[in-house]
């Protein structure tokens, strides 16, 4: 606590008293311009990774950055949304897992929560969708690789879970919303975009300013004319071998193609 009372006066002493003109200017309203969604994780700072201004991002965080399906809860994360694109007019939506997420570490062994932390067991049951397409489709994987597969999965599951929302929906279909999926790396500070037309995590280009809405995350849920979904190969690929992956050793990319982990890795367009 001490360490706090005395930032406080630190912030009051030097970053207010520096900034004063734009505290006072958003004493009059906030006008952010991302609703930037992730998990309450410590180590996930979306203003210091992003290096945002306060007043540039809305923020949601939640145990394992989940957005229930429309309806299928009474939390804050509705609201939240529904504010943020209805009364903030805000037009771009991030959702940003992180490696060595807790909740997704959870959601692996959710059997094992029910008596021990039922309540967090209720939550991450929104995250169904993610836990059950891991299980049957990555059961090839284990440990560090099975769990960034989840994280990257529970992000464009998150993604899918937003466009139930009626305003989401709405503003999709007007083309004045775009969703990001984001993974950020605690380790080595990066973060990684999903691209829809390599359907892969990669280094974030300039589709910030992509205008182009997103309908289709999983490959199970292809749109015609959509490429194939680049993740990890699943066990389905793998035993067809069609997609094998050729074991690259870049640390923590084992389970991308070795081009696809040397294209991340170097992070290079
Ligand atoms: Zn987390």
């Amino acid at each position: 606590m001490k360490k706090l009372i005395e930032g406080l006066q630190k912030f009051q002493s030097g970053y207010f008293r520096s900034h004063r003109e734009l505290f006072e200017e958003l004493s009059h309203g906030q006008h952010p311009r991302i609703l930037f969604i992730t998990c309450s994780d410590s180590r996930v700072d979306p203003n210091l990774i992003t290096q945002a201004d306060v007043g540039d991002i809305f923020v949601i965080r939640n145990a394992g950055n989940i957005i229930p399906p429309f309806g299928a809860a009474n939390g804050g994360e509705g609201a939240a949304i529904e504010y943020a694109i209805s009364a903030l007019d805000i037009q771009q939506v991030i959702v940003c897992g992180h490696s060595h997420c807790g909740a997704m570490k959870g959601l692996l062994k959710l059997n094992s929560l029910q008596e021990k932390m039922p309540l967090v067991y209720d939550w991450l049951k929104h995250a169904e969708a993610t836990r059950k397409l891991v299980k049957d489709n990555y059961s090839h994987l284990e440990g560090e690789e099975l769990l960034e597969v989840t994280v990257a999965e529970n992000v464009l599951t998150q993604l899918e879970n937003l466009q139930t929302y009626p305003i989401i929906h709405s503003r999709l279909h007007q083309r004045n919303l775009t969703l990001h999926g984001w993974i950020y790396r605690i380790e080595t500070g990066e973060v990684l975009e999903y691209d829809r037309a390599s359907h892969d995590f990669i280094a974030p280009q300039s589709s910030i300013i992509d205008t182009e809405p997103e309908y289709s995350f999983h490959p199970n849920c292809n749109i015609p004319g959509s490429t194939p979904f680049k993740l990890p190969p699943t066990t389905t690929a793998t035993t067809n071998g069609k997609n094998g992956h050729n074991g690259s050793a870049l640390p923590g990319y084992e389970q991308f193609s070795a081009e696809q982990a040397q294209r991340i890795y170097r992070g290079s367009h």
